[in-house]
């Protein structure tokens, strides 16, 4: 993403749309962008609609009124003279649009930003069998944003301990090891909004897996989220809440996953309930 020096003339409107903070008001008055914070998620271009105001004499408007304090302010939501220049990407920059742009499919997973659908189609899926726990691992959110190289410290160790990587991941689409958690070299000093990194372990492993992500997430720059899921018995007994309860975890909220797309429960099935 790129602001036109040409065109800009320093209203900030795009300041506070910018979700990591990387736009700001320059020396010279006028926007800009820090390169290495963007993420390109293309907030800036997409949330605020344009004017095609001329921007010279827009400046100097605001010029003359500021000199008899007075202000010339676009609405909030407007760039006045379409100045947020949308740049066509290359790799490996590329890879940040990947997983930080919602508008975009990302290429591994035909999903679109961060790409995964977690377990939330699990009932068609099946990635997450009865027995086993998934744990999904979040980078970046809200508003922080992780580099790569913070995610292989995580992958690493997680890789380290026997997790089994879920194929069909975006961030396992990047990993040029999955054995060792390696993550392509050349994408490590990339910058994405967020990421997720989901892993599938036996349920007896989970307190050893969780206890594991705690100890690694103090050596990460970034902020970390942990989700756990797991397939209800036929009876509708979650056997991971009590592993988390144990383990300290509050168990506030959960996202229900009611099988909807294919009949998983032999209960159901054999008696023709669809
Ligand atoms: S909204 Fe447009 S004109 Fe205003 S500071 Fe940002 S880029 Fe410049
Ligand atoms: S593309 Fe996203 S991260 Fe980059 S400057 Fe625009 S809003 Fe900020």
């Amino acid at each position: 993403m790129r602001i036109s020096k040409e065109k800009c003339v320093g209203c900030a409107n795009c300041v506070p749309v910018c979700p990591v903070g990387a736009i700001y008001i320059g020396k010279d008055g006028l926007s800009e962008i820090n390169t290495e914070t963007c993420v390109e998620c293309h907030n800036c271009y997409r949330s605020l609609s344009c004017e095609h105001l001329p921007p010279s004499l827009t400046r100097l408007i605001r010029k003359i009124l500021k000199k008899v304090s007075l202000r010339f302010q676009p609405d909030p939501d407007v760039c006045p003279t379409e100045a947020i220049v949308s740049e066509e990407l290359e790799w490996p920059r590329i890879v940040r649009q990947a997983f930080s742009d919602p508008m975009v499919t990302h290429e591994s997973t035909g999903v679109h930003g961060r790409g995964t659908e977690e377990v939330k189609t699990n009932d068609v899926s099946h990635r997450i069998k009865e027995g086993d726990v998934g744990i999904v691992v979040e980078f970046g959110r809200p508003g922080v944003g992780t580099y790569f190289r913070e995610v292989q410290k995580v992958t690493q160790v997680l890789a380290g301990q026997g997790a089994t990587f879920e194929e069909g991941n975006p961030v396992a689409q990047m990993m040029t090891n999955k054995d060792q958690g390696d993550i392509r070299e050349d994408i490590l000093d990339e910058k994405v909004l967020s990421c997720i990194v989901e892993i599938t372990v036996p349920l007896d492993e989970t307190s050893r897996m969780l206890n594991t992500l705690k100890e690694v997430s103090k050596t990460v720059e970034t902020v970390i989220s942990i989700g756990v899921s797991t397939v209800c018995d036929n009876q509708g007994n979650d056997a991971v809440k009590d592993i988390l309860i144990q383990q300290g975890y509050e168990i506030g909220w959960a996202k229900l996953n009611l099988g909807l797309g294919r009949v998983t429960n032999a209960t159901f099935s054999s008696g023709g309930n669809q």
